[in-house]
């Protein structure tokens, strides 16, 4: 039986505006996409804070997937809101609208039932906090974070305090340069596994990603779409994917990090196909498994 992955972070309703059109109110978060992404492969434990508003329909889509809702904690008050709005270059955006409400006093409880889960991803929230999940887990083999240029600015010794335990960093580009104050990608790689991490799996949009460990790089492109709807979660879906796969092998050898690498590109690439988590509604394993080959043939050459 496949391991099972705790994710802690934001569960969202998300209004989106991308060339090709506009979603309101749809299910959004760091924690969702990852769930939901993670959920083709293991068993997930989600912990997030949500409103009274919260949609019905949206927690029935999370609980019709192998997706442990008891540390969704629902409180008084209105669900966390962003709006955001893409350029025609979709690698970039501008945050709308930004409004906490409950999740501004988010601090994650897990549930006695969590707390042997042996993977965990600590999504974008206050390094302090996700440090304090850590201390609630018994029995992790493998702990995955992610952050943003809002804590590494304002928030950088908790930070590399958090990043001491961490084994897989996942972050953009441009939080790498960021975080490491280079700008080449390999310098701010090597300069990030200094920080403590054994992994660093650098998201580059529509370019793919790039994975650092000490000795070994490996490369993965975005699945070639000929129309990309909304590019939101496609990060937190490649995460989740990418645990999601780690957890269904129980193994977190180079090759398992290879091949969950790339099924974390599979999902994101489904992601993108659609506003908000849609496509993933529809999209099933066998899906996942035949884009999977047909990623192995779009990078399968002889030497
Ligand atoms: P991504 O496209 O992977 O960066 O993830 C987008 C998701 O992050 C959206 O669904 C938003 O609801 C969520 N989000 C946006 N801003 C924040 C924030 N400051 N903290 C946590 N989650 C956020």
């Amino acid at each position: 039986m496949a391991a099972s992955v705790c994710v802690v972070g934001s569960v969202a309703l998300d209004s989106i505006e991308t060339p090709s059109g506009t979603a309101e109110n749809v299910l959004g978060g760091s924690c969702s996409y990852f769930a939901l992404a993670a959920s083709y492969f293991a068993p997930v434990n989600m912990v997030g804070v949500i409103g009274r508003d919260f949609p019905k329909a949206e927690r029935e889509l999370l609980a019709s997937r192998r997706i442990n809702l008891e540390g969704l904690e629902e409180v008084d008050g209105r669900t966390f809101r962003w709006r955001g709005r893409y350029h025609e270059d979709m690698n970039v955006r501008d945050t709308l609208d930004l409004q906490l409400n409950v999740f501004g006093e988010f601090s994650p409880r897990l549930p006695e039932a969590y707390r042997d889960s042996e993977l965990v991803f600590l999504a974008n929230i206050q390094p302090g906090l996700q440090k304090g999940v850590l201390g609630q887990l018994r029995a992790v083999r493998l702990v995955g974070a992610d952050t943003m240029d809002h804590w590494i600015r304002g928030d950088r010794d908790a930070l590399l305090s958090l990043l001491a335990d961490v084994d897989i960093l996942s972050i953009n580009d441009s939080e790498a340069q960021l975080l490491s104050g280079e700008r080449n990608i390999v310098l701010a790689a090597r300069k990030i596994l200094e920080m403590g991490p054994k992994t660093l799996l650098v998201k580059r949009g529509e370019y793919g990603a790039l994975q650092f460990s000490s000795g070994d790089v490996f490369a993965v492109p975005a699945f070639p779409l000929e129309t990309v709807i909304d590019p939101t979660g496609a990060g937190d879906c490649f995460a989740g994917g990418m645990f999601g796969s780690l957890a269904e092998s129980g193994t977190f050898d180079g090759r398992a990090l290879r091949r969950a690498i790339v099924y974390g590109s599979v999902v994101a690439s489904f992601c993108v196909e659609d506003f908000g988590p849609r496509r993933l509604r529809t999209v099933t394993r066998d899906d996942v498994e035949q884009r999977y080959r047909q990623f192995m043939a779009l990078t399968d050459f002889h030497s």
